[in-house]
């Protein structure tokens, strides 16, 4: 067997962030539907149309490597997001609830954030810049949206939280 290179732990990687953003494609609109406040449902949706392009960008990537745009499963995803859907059921109608829901949104964002920064250093290593520079696009909108959410905790959510249901 052929010994593996940086060059093979960078294409599973790829594959394994694809296979996550279009499972977090999916999960969205569920967490959209689930969040009480409008804020944190417009934070869902607008994340959503951003998450649009990161599996664009990432077509762009395999694109750049010629190899075909395919996803391997990634259980750690899976379990971050089966965790969110465990607190929309356990949590529906408390108060709670959309503290529970940015909770495990920014697990998701985190879980991106280390993917993607891995990517943009493995590519730049590997001297591929186009691909560096869509990561590191991508990276932005993470952080920016874990950003945002810490705020929406900050301001309401938490706080709502610790009140009993009217
Ligand atoms: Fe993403
Ligand atoms: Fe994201």
């Amino acid at each position: 067997m052929a010994e593996k290179t940086l060059n093979d732990l960078f294409l599973d990687t790829v594959k394994d962030i694809y296979y996550a953003e279009r499972q977090i494609l999916k999960a969205l609109p569920k967490m959209a539907r689930a969040a009480q406040s409008q804020e944190l449902k417009a934070a869902f949706e607008k994340h959503k149309s951003e998450t649009e392009t990161h599996v664009e960008r990432l077509q762009q990537v395999f694109e750049l490597i010629g190899k075909p745009a395919r996803g391997k499963t990634c259980e750690a995803i899976q379990g971050i997001i089966a965790e969110g859907e465990e607190i929309i059921e356990e949590f529906k109608g408390s108060p709670a609830l959309d503290a529970g829901l940015i909770s495990s949104a920014q697990a998701v964002e985190h879980y991106e954030i280390t993917r993607y920064g891995t990517l943009k250093a493995w590519a730049t290593q590997l001297g591929m810049k186009e691909a560096a520079d869509l990561f590191a696009a991508t990276l932005a909108e993470e952080s920016a949206t874990d950003m945002a959410l810490s705020d929406l905790a900050g301001t309401s959510a938490n706080t709502k939280g610790k009140k009993k249901a009217a």
